[in-house]
This record gives structure tokens, sequence and C-alpha cells, in this order.
């Protein structure tokens, strides 16, 4: 699944290949994709500029310069092809965005559980997210304070992207290990000087990763995520994998204790 870092990729990518380019015209390849923007909408578009492209959480927004954004998630296995109209499609086309230049970019998605929607100008995008790791806002008294008024352990309050944007299963865990935080403890119980390592430890694994385009063991070494048994990259402990709200915890039992 896309975290932060990999949208963040997608983000740089498909600004460098579309700011200041024109629309020709949008088509949606696929139903559950066509039901989201309306053919009149959708032909609404031709003539459209791209003004920029920013990232908020997983979220991406491309703005127009009419002041309308056009909102892009990738959900599970979504990315960008980008290149030539007269390129073959590839595979898994859902989208395709042409430009007056003859360039595209094309929604591709295996799994086919990306949106893209369109909002009107001035309409304010209520996307429901917090801080992102990078804000100079997100302190670690401001984290701390967070976390205090949460229920349940530590490991799925990271992943409401109301408490921090963006961040996903995999580096939370990873985000864990480095501060040496059970996954298991309590978030209200967490401390200010835990919270203080966790927020650390969250921006050192978010910016080793930002330039891989996909979390991949083999662009990214990972501490614990996808190593249950396997010897901990600290004490040699193996590590152990539980189920947290239904998704998978890796952690080392013997160095994250606090
Ligand atoms: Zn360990």
């Amino acid at each position: 699944m896309p975290e932060l870092p990999e949208v963040e990729s997608a983000v740089q990518r498909l600004r460098a290949a579309t700011v200041g380019k024109t629309i020709a015209k949008i088509a949606l390849l696929h139903p559950a994709l066509a039901r989201r923007i309306s053919p009149s909408r959708l032909r609404s578009l031709r003539g459209a500029r791209i003004a920029d492209v920013v990232r908020r959480g997983k979220h991406q927004l491309v703005l127009l310069d009419d002041g309308r954004t056009l909102h892009a998630h990738f959900r599970m296995t979504g990315d960008w092809v980008l290149g030539r109209e007269s390129d073959a499609l590839p595979r898994f086309a859902r989208a395709s965005i042409a430009f007056t230049d003859g360039s595209r970019a094309v929604l591709d998605d295996p799994r086919m559980l990306s949106t893209l929607d369109l909002h009107p100008r001035g309409a304010p995008l209520e996307l429901g997210l917090g801080p992102e790791p990078s804000d100079q806002s997100l302190t670690p008294d401001a984290l701390h304070a967070a976390l205090a008024r949460r229920r349940g352990p530590i490991k799925p309050v990271m992943l409401d992207q109301r408490v921090i944007a963006g961040l996903g299963n995999i580096y939370a865990a990873e985000a864990l290990w480095h501060a040496k935080i059970s996954p298991r403890r309590r978030a209200s119980a967490v401390s200010l000087s835990d919270a203080r390592a966790l927020l650390a430890a969250i921006r050192k694994v978010i910016k080793a990763a930002t330039g891989a385009r996909y979390t991949d063991d083999s662009v990214v070494r990972l501490a614990v995520y996808d190593r249950a048994g396997k010897p901990c990259r600290r004490c040699r402990t193996p590590i152990e994998r539980i189920t947290q709200a239904g998704r998978s915890t890796y952690f080392c039992p013997n160095c994250q204790r606090r």
C-alpha cells in the first residue's frame, strides 16, 4: 500500500510532468471512476491549466487555474504512468488525462480502489486530517496532548489520520521500533519524553523512505515490518507479529518495552 513517502514521490513526479500544462481531455476508463464525475463535468475540464500538484496526507490535489481541484487517492495499488498520448495504455489504465502538448498522465491501478473526484472552486476540502509529520505545529507537546486524548494502544492510534496525516501501517511500526515503544502501550500513557522520541522517529523513517517509489525492502531497509521470526536489527531477539485493529503489527518484544 502506498504510504506517505510513496505518495509524496508520486506527487513530485506528477507535478514535474504536468504543472503549466493545459488539459485536452480526461477519460475515465472504469465504471467506478465514471460514477464519480459526470460526463458534462469531465468536458468542463477541457482547457483548464494545472497550477500545482500538492499532497495532504495520502491525498493528491491537482490544483487547476480556475480554482477547481482534481483530487486523487491511490488507496492500495494506484500509480501514475507518465508518457505520451501515442503510447499504448498500461494494462490497468483507469483514467487518462491528456494534455494539449501531446503528453499524458494515466492512473494505473490493478486493484481499482483508487478514487478521482472533482471539487468545485471555493469549496473547502474537508479531508479530516491532522498535521503532517513535517508540520512545525506538530511539536512533542502537541503529539503528547493528542495521544493523551485517545483510548487504546498507541499503534492503531498512530494510524488515525486525525492524529497525524499520512502515517500508515508500515511506518507506524517502524517508528515505534526506532523509539523503543511497545505497540501495545496505551496511547494516553505515553510520556512527553517518549512522544518526543516517537516524533523524531516518525520524521526519520519518513525522510529515509522519501524518494522510494513503493515501499519495498529492497529499496528501503525496513527494521521490523514484515520481519516476523527474523532477528531484531538491534538486539537479535526474534521479531513478533500481532494483530491490532485488524492490521499486522511487528515489534521486538525485548527492546520495545517502554
Ligand atoms: Zn530488539
